[in-house]
């Protein structure tokens, strides 16, 4: 039987209206489940809150008129004639269109009961985009398809529409989702790491084998794909930068191989190799840019640590050791990741002690038989920095006083805890904010305030910012029953979302690191 857009709009409600995570899977999987093959992908969309059509230009007052005439008293609206009404209303354009798009919704809403019409408002508005439903609705897949969770992000990630994904799940399990892949220039989300206290927690976290070791260079994420002449390198965000960095697009292009996707760090570098610090990269990519000029005044080089696509074929779920293998065979060790295998502790140390040398922010440990997890902060990949370093979330910030006075000052800086969904408050800190920044802060804080007391603004947890601390105490101030101390904010990390800061579970394992 098709579905009602009255049963959508009540899931919908219903997902909206509870923050349990489980709840919401249920529902979405239910809804799942009970949609035609024909309606997964347009459910899945309505239910994200979003249409086929993207927007469809109407102002608010106009939507408003349409929806002037008396309502159906039976819903009988199904997603498919939703689908058909929208289509037309997107194509209708040129002289008078405003008012002919009024009519065609006037047409489609008296045909809507109350709450449908109140669906298709918001809907078209964009009020039901839920962009915090993208995994829970990756899980409620994997539920009604009865397949690993694992396998449906994998695909999500590869996909450009994650109704494309459901359809598959649905129809053919897991082996049509194995069907996803990466292609060529189209950027998919980098792999991320999670925290290492030292290295000796890296190898015990890998499980004491043989792991990779790389220098953790702190420039900035680039993924480089070639295909034949064109090449083209993004930011971690999916941004195109390949102008800006002319100079690494240009070497590879010289490389023979003529289908590449390569994972590397990019960084700008002094006349003897050193690398600069990261404020002096991100000069590099700045919004108007003199490539020209800062190519000789600055210049940038590539450090390649990962090929994800070669000879025509992803290659992102063979393991580590392969991949690697595959990127010394078309990558020259000039344009490599300085990297050394061991299972060796002693090996590991020195290798750490000679990247610090060298100046760079210490170590990644890979597990080299795990694939490439794109867009997952998985446990394969772990980095060891010499300073301690946590990517936190600003949950509050408390005006300043004097010269800070009516500026948002001391922030107050959490972590999610898997376990509860909440996120627990780890320390304060005002230290290491310019002037310029505790403007900024005060501006984006506003913006995101939930409510306020007298002195302090609670906002919504959204902003990641990276803080240095000199150790994590025992502490019985916060619930999470441990305490920053000498926290400073070393930069707001405004390419991450508060998903991919460091969680309860990577703050404990710091935490720990410092008493062993
Ligand atoms: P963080 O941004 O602090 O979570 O650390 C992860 C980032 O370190 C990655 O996104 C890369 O930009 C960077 N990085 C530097 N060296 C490496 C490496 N050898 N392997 C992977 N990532 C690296």
């Amino acid at each position: 039987m098709p579905t009602l857009v009255a049963t959508l709009a009540e899931v919908s409600a219903r997902v909206a209206g509870t923050s349990l995570r489980t709840a919401k899977v249920r529902e979405l999987a239910q809804a799942l489940r009970a949609f035609e093959p024909a309606e997964i992908e347009i459910g899945v969309l309505y239910l994200s809150g979003e249409t086929r059509q993207g927007r469809i230009g109407l102002q608010y007052s106009a939507l408003r008129a349409a929806v002037d005439v008396s309502p159906a008293e039976r819903p009988t609206l199904t997603l498919g004639d939703l689908d058909a009404a929208l289509d037309e209303l997107a194509s209708i354009r040129g002289p008078g269109s405003t008012q002919r798009r009024i009519q065609r919704l006037r047409d489609l809403t008296a045909l809507a009961t109350p709450g449908e019409r109140d669906f298709i408002l918001r809907l078209l508005l964009g009020e039901l985009r839920q962009g915090a439903l993208g995994g829970v609705m990756i899980e409620a897949i994997a539920n009604a398809a009865q397949v690993p969770v694992a396998l449906v992000r994998r695909a999500a990630m590869y996909a450009q529409r994650l109704g494309a994904v459901a359809h598959a799940a649905l129809l053919e399990g897991a082996e049509g989702l194995a069907r996803f892949e990466l292609t060529l220039l189209s950027p998919v989300a980098p792999m991320l790491a999670q925290t290492a206290a030292d290295v000796a927690d890296a190898f015990e976290q890998l499980g004491n084998n043989e792991v990779g070791l790389e220098w953790k260079v702190d420039g900035a994420r680039i993924q480089v794909h070639k295909a034949e002449d064109v090449v083209r390198i993004f930011t971690r965000n999916a941004n195109d930068v390949t102008a800006a960095v002319a100079e690494i697009a240009a070497a590879v292009t010289r490389l023979p191989a003529r289908s590449l996707v390569l994972d590397g760090e990019a960084v700008a570098v002094t006349a003897t190799g050193r690398p600069h610090p990261f404020q002096t990269t991100m000069r590099r990519f700045g919004r108007k840019l003199d490539v020209a000029a800062l190519q000789t005044e600055l210049p940038i080089r590539a450090y390649f640590f990962d090929c994800l696509f070669v000879d025509g074929h992803s290659i992102t779920d063979r393991p580590l050791r392969e991949r690697l293998e595959a990127l010394a065979q078309v990558v020259p060790e000039s344009l490599r990741m300085p990297r050394l295998v061991t299972a060796s502790h002693a090996e590991a140390q020195s290798f750490y002690d000679a990247a610090i040398d060298a100046g760079h922010e210490g170590l990644m440990a890979k597990s080299l038989d795990a694939p490439y997890e794109a867009g997952n902060r998985g446990a394969s990949w772990l980095k060891i920095k010499r300073t301690h370093t946590l990517d936190l979330v600003v949950l509050a910030a408390e005006w300043g006083h004097g010269r800070r006075a009516g500026k948002l000052s001391n922030l107050h800086l959490g972590a999610y805890e898997p376990a509860t969904g909440e996120y627990v408050m780890l320390g304060k800190t005002f230290k290491g904010l310019t002037d310029e920044k505790l403007i900024w802060q005060t501006q984006a804080l506003l913006q995101l305030e939930t409510h306020r007391d007298r002195h302090t603004v609670y906002v919504k947890p959204r902003l990641v910012v990276e803080i240095a601390f000199s150790e994590l105490q025992v502490s019985s101030r916060y619930k999470g029953g441990l305490a920053l101390r000498l926290a400073r904010v070393k930069r707001y990390r405004l390419d991450k979302t508060p998903s991919e800061a460091d969680d309860m579970n990577a703050v404990r394992r710091i935490g720990m690191g410092n008493r062993g």
